[in-house]
């Protein structure tokens, strides 16, 4: 199954650019409004996308035979990036036809009319399309990495590097399993829509990881103390604490794709005040620059 990723500019809904200006999508969209703004705009029971590409869509690479004017059967992953950084997955369309030449749209929605917008490259049922709430949009995509997505807005991910990611991915459109993860996790930490931090939440909300993380110091050192400032919630309210600690991601996530396995020395146990603390940090600050600012050291031994 043919598989292509489509960069636009970050909009909160595809629905028409009143209130939702795109922003991010490249020099483009610098200047003007992308005519990606509607594509998550329904007619019919249709969707129409586009994506401002270089130079035309290889409809080849998408499985489409010689002559033919478009790709069909193409699941699309749009992505886009917030100005919080990085490049996170925005939506899909399953099922898509992809077109050589932009098409005329034959009917316009009223939206379409506001937006003086009547082609497009990209057609499914808007059944098919799902996009992803900008809370929820958590899945990060390398950018500028071998066989990874460059500077062009479109990606066929075929490289052989690319295949754990594409797999990943349509594991993901198939099971949406990292949302269902992630509305576990609580947003009280302030930095809500930031993708690269609810990515860094959901990997430490991994908990077979986390469980195995904390079996494993305790049966080494016999206690769960925090790596920071040695707070040990045992120690501090007793019975309650025992077996009490957050787990803290330390690998800085533009070094991963977002959907990268956890390995358990990736894993720091913190408590949770200087856990928010290294959260602080944009990069996340290491264990050993925050221990460095704190200027008074409540949990260390004298
Ligand atoms: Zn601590
Ligand atoms: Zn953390």
């Amino acid at each position: 199954m043919a598989i292509l990723f489509c960069n636009v500019g970050w909009m909160n809904n595809y629905n028409g650019a009143k209130g939702d200006i795109p922003k991010r999508g490249g020099a483009f969209n610098d200047h003007s409004i992308g005519h990606e703004v509607c594509n998550f705009t329904e007619i019919d029971g249709k969707i129409f996308g586009y994506v401002r590409s270089s130079g035309k869509i290889n409809i080849k690479k998408l499985g489409a035979g010689k002559g033919d004017e478009f790709a069909d059967g193409v699941t699309i992953v749009w992505t886009a990036g917030p100005d919080s950084g990085g490049t996170v997955v925005v939506g899909w369309y399953k099922n898509a036809k992809v077109y050589k030449e932009p098409q005329k749209l034959l009917k316009l929605s009223n939206i379409h009319k506001e937006n003086k917008l009547d082609f497009y490259l990209i057609e499914a049922n808007s059944v098919d399309a799902h996009l992803i709430p900008v809370n929820d949009r958590a899945i990060l995509i390398p950018r500028a990495v071998k066989g990874g997505i460059g500077q062009s807005n479109v990606w066929y991910a075929q490289a052989p590097e690319a295949k754990n990611l594409v797999s990943r991915i349509q594991k993901y459109i198939k099971n949406r399993d990292f949302v269902d993860i992630f509305q576990d996790v609580d947003g009280g930490v302030g930095l809500e829509g930031n993708p690269r931090f609810k990515t860094h939440l959901i990997r430490e909300r991994n908990r077979k990881i986390v469980k195995e993380k904390k079996q494993i110091v305790f049966s080494q050192t016999g206690k769960l103390e925090c790596e920071v400032c040695s707070f040990n919630f045992k120690n501090t309210y007793g019975a309650i604490g025992e077996g009490f600690c957050e787990v803290h991601h330390l690998v800085p996530l533009h070094q991963a794709d977002g959907l990268i396995e956890t390995k358990l020395e990736d894993l720091a146990i913190v408590c949770s005040n200087c856990h928010r603390m290294l959260h602080k940090g944009n990069p996340l600050f290491k264990l050993t620059e925050l221990k460095k600012m704190m200027t008074k050291k409540i949990g260390l031994k004298k």
